[in-house]
């Protein structure tokens, strides 16, 4: 009896052990994405980004004479009315470890079984399962370096090849049209903009991966600090959706020599430890990690953060990442520190209200990686780093962007012959934001010294309480 395949943030062939595993049942095999409110009501960026990944998964497919079906609905019902109308035996998926789908695929398991389906469940979207590492006592890591450790210590399953053939039904149902799924009509930016800047599909991702260890890993460890230079690998927006598996990366990366190699697997390694928090401890995504900040007087959404988010602050390098951002659907790393630091110390805004902006805007976000990220920089999270290092951007741009390239890349106004991305902010942002590249560039919304007394003074009263 035919299988149903229900792809998620797996869009691949290769590495992949639930359709290898399908494929090798010799069975009818049936590709299903369903648009369900994991994919309908997440963030602009990231919604439009998941339905090119999509296309990309649906041409492969096609190339191995099968095919994605797309339903729009919630999971359980579509997966039921597809499974009677093909007469399927039973339904395969890839795990996934945030709240919202661990609960909605706990609950499908259950049903389906309980009406005589087959459901099975596999590994994938990270390097080991969340729960296969854990303390000598048992318990889940809190911190990163003890669980680097642990997860390097020991093998990495092998990445699969992609199998060789996808038996198809002998009919196929209905699909609806992914155009109609608009999802990127809820841009408030221009959609052609990010396109310009997006590397889609499996195949895109692998080059990806091969030209940056062809050319880049060498010179990682030390090159990847700094934004304006082309050193890191780009992948988080594939392994978002799955375009490329971390094993794949992993394996690839393993045998070569030196630092840069071993720095890249550490910091694929950080993104299996936001999953693992994320799975053991879910409040990571929208809580305090640590209850004592929930005394910290944070700031809600307020119009200095409302200047943030358009790149207006007159902080050159913060501005510069929020456009990034806006403009690329990315942000190198260094600069999300920055901006994270900035928002939550010189601005004194919750976490939270950047974690949504950073949710809106990114196409490689990411649960996990953008709550980690965020409570690590605001001190509130595990293995955080401590809230009186306020980052002093002036600083930091001396530091890592010290002949401005990074911050002329994409602040128009302080160049006299912008370039392309600079532009592009102006083509995206919205009109009602009423941006003119012509106009001068915002003098500086916060002293820098001053911001720094006043979070550390807020910090030094939290300590009291
Ligand atoms: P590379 O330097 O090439 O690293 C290789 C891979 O390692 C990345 O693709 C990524 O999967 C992983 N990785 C690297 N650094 C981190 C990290 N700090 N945390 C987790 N995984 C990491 N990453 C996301 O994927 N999605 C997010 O939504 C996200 N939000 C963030 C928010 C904040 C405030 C901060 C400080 C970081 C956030 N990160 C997020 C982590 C990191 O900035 C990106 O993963 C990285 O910039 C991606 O670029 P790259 O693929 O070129 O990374």
């Amino acid at each position: 009896t035919p299988l149903i395949l229900w792809f998620r943030r797996d869009l691949r062939l290769d590495d992949h052990p639930m359709l290898s595993a399908a494929a090798a049942t010799g069975r009818p095999l049936l590709p299903v994405f369903i648009a369900d409110r994991s994919v309908t009501e997440i963030g602009a960026a990231a919604r439009w980004r998941w339905g090119e990944a999509v296309a990309s998964f649906a041409g492969r497919l096609t190339g191995q004479g099968s095919r994605l079906i797309l339903r729009r609905g919630a999971a359980l019902p579509v997966l039921l009315s597809l499974a009677e109308e093909i007469g399927a035996g039973g339904v395969w998926w890839t795990r996934l470890y945030d709240p919202f789908s661990r609960e909605r695929d706990a609950d499908i398991k259950e049903t389906l079984k309980s009406k005589g389906f087959e459901a099975r469940s596999f590994h994938g979207h990270t390097l080991v399962e969340p729960w296969e590492i854990a303390t000598g006592q048992g318990d889940p890591y809190k911190v990163y370096t003890p669980f680097w450790k642990a997860l390097s210590a020991r093998d990495v399953a092998e990445a699969l090849p992609a199998p060789k053939a996808l038996r198809a039904p002998e009919t196929w149902p209905g699909s609806e049209d992914l155009a109609g799924w608009t999802l990127g009509a809820a841009m408030n930016r221009g959609a052609p903009v990010l396109a310009r800047y997006a590397v889609i599909g499996e195949e895109a991702a692998r080059k990806r991966l091969d030209s940056f260890l062809k050319s880049k890993v060498e010179g990682y460890r030390e090159d990847r600090d700094f934004p304006a230079l082309d050193a890191v690998s780009g992948l988080s927006e594939n392994l978002t959706y799955g375009e490329i598996g971390p094993r794949r990366i992993w394996h690839a990366a393993l045998p070569l020599a030196g630092d840069g190699a071993t720095h890249f697997r550490k910091e694929l390694v950080w993104r299996d430890f936001a999953h693992h928090l994320m799975y053991h401890f879910p409040h990571l995504l929208d809580a305090n990690w640590r209850p004592e900040w929930n005394d910290f007087s944070w700031k809600i959404d307020n119009a200095d953060a409302e200047r943030w988010r358009r790149g207006l602050t007159g902080e050159p390098i913060v501005d510069a990442g929020l456009r990034q951002m806006f403009v690329t659907g990315t942000m190198h790393n260094r600069v999300r520190m920055i901006v994270a630091s900035y928002l939550t110390k010189h601005l004194m805004t919750h976490w939270k209200v950047g974690l949504d902006w950073f949710a809106d805007c990114l196409t490689d976000w990411d649960p996990a990686s953008n709550a980690m990220g965020w409570q690590w920089v605001a001190g509130s999270g595990p293995d955080a780093a401590p809230y009186f290092r306020v980052f002093n951007p002036a600083t930091q741009a001396e530091k890592f962007d010290q002949k401005g390239v990074y911050r002329k890349t994409f602040i128009a106004e302080l160049s006299r012959n912008p370039g392309p991305e600079a532009l592009a902010y102006f083509e995206a942002v919205p009109r009602s934001w009423g941006l003119d590249p012509a106009r001068a560039y915002p003098e500086r919304m916060v002293d820098l010294a001053r911001g720094r007394e006043r979070a550390l003074a807020a910090y030094a009263a939290l300590k009291k309480t």
